[in-house]
């Protein structure tokens, strides 16, 4: 079956490449994706797969029924661009001012159509179901993964397993990393607004210089992972964005800061909350200011299942080889797969998608590229992995 599966991927190759490309001339920021959700439900239709659309705002999902009854497992792809203005030279690079797809998600979209269309064409020989996600809002924060799970994408038919991929620009095109555990981040965030008081850059003691407090938030925020966290633990927090201040002569009265924090143990989030609020509050205090503060807790970490990465790691081997399969470290990139994989057991890999011959710009860079002739080995490694997991 998987040299059938690959036959037909790379029958589809250009398809899966038009497609791709269409995509990413036109993207979609988050719960924006109104045409690319267009686009996934007219070709999921065409394919004969029961389709209901606007599942998690712009979510939608396709349903392939097998011959046989068995288990269902579902395979997601991400749809939405990031709010950068892309700067390749590409053809096809983004008629939208600011939105590109600089994370592949327009690489998942065309790849899980692409395992779509090889899957309904040996539907005869499955067992059980496919259930085809089509995200929307895995950058935005607000976690479209969540969104579709409370809208019931897991149930009716009740999903036994989801598999997904990202694509990697720092593998090779050809290769596929897996790992089993924790392969994926969970990230918290935060925002933090010091409010003091305004005045003449010439007399500060009239004033309270938000700049100095927030200054001085920074510097302490970052000595938490060298005074708090168990040094064993995975750690790391970013001050992203700092905002303040109007004019060279004119002392700030308000400074904001938003960040992130990247982990994989729950617990250090729990203790970090309180120790953030702590530094903030006495700062603060020291100098007569006033703060706002929100923490956000991070959804989890992408935990794969042992059982179901390794079916995924068979299936991958038998469509790329064993020498192109890889196990890869532990990124500290989120995703919101996560919220898939808490709730039934699941498999997240790599797809390499490095070029051989030029150089690679690593995801939300405004030059990321991807070689496209990983697409149809994507295709055939999720459409194989389906079957594999249902025989299973
Ligand atoms: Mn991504």
């Amino acid at each position: 079956m998987s040299d059938k599966i690959k036959e037909l991927a790379f029958q589809i190759e250009s398809d899966i490449i038009n497609i791709r490309r269409q995509i990413h001339k036109n993207p979609e920021l988050a719960l924006h994706e109104f045409e690319t959700a267009k686009l996934v439900s007219k070709k999921l239709n065409e394919l004969g797969f029961e389709v209901t659309e606007n599942v998690g705002i712009t979510g939608v999902v396709g349903l392939l029924r097998g011959k046989g009854p068995g288990r269902t497992v579902a395979i997601r792809a991400d749809m939405d661009a990031l709010p950068i203005q892309e700067q390749t030279d590409l053809e096809f690079r983004s008629v939208n001012d600011n939105v590109m797809h600089a994370c592949g998600h327009d690489a998942h979209t065309a790849i899980l159509l692409g395992a779509a269309t090889i899957l309904s064409k040996i539907k005869d020989s499955i067992k059980g179901n496919v259930k085809f996600i089509f995200q929307p809002s895995e950058e935005s924060g607000i976690g479209g993964a969540t969104e579709m799970i409370e809208e019931g994408v897991l149930e009716n038919p009740k999903v036994d397993s989801v598999l997904g991929l990202h694509v990697s620009s720092l593998i090779p095109w050809g290769k596929i990393g897996y790992r089993e555990g924790a392969i994926n981040s969970s990230a918290a965030g935060f925002e933090i607004e010091i409010i003091g008081k305004g005045g003449h850059g010439s007399a500060p003691h009239e004033a309270i210089d938000a700049i100095i407090i927030a200054s001085e938030v920074v510097q302490a925020l970052q000595t938490i992972s060298s005074s708090k966290i168990d040094p064993r633990e995975t750690f790391v927090l970013t001050v992203g964005t700092i905002n303040g201040g109007c004019a060279a002569n004119v002392i700030a009265d308000r400074v904001s800061l938003t960040g992130t924090i990247r982990y994989f143990n729950p617990e250090i989030i729990s203790k970090v909350g309180d120790i953030f609020g702590n530094i903030i509050k006495y700062i603060t205090a020291a100098y007569g200011a006033t703060y706002n503060f929100k923490f956000r807790p991070g959804i989890g970490s992408v935990i794969n299942d042992s059982k179901t990465v390794n079916i995924v790691a068979n299936a991958a081997i038998e469509i790329v080889g064993v020498q192109n399969v890889l196990i890869v470290p532990q990124s500290l990139g989120s995703e919101d797969f996560a919220a898939f994989a808490l709730r039934v057991p699941s498999a997240f890999i790599n797809l390499g998608v490095g070029f051989d011959n030029k150089e690679n710009y690593p995801g939300h860079h405004p030059k990321f590229d991807i070689d496209e002739k990983a697409l149809p080995i994507g295709a055939a490694v999720l459409a194989n992995s389906a079957i594999k997991f249902l025989n299973n």
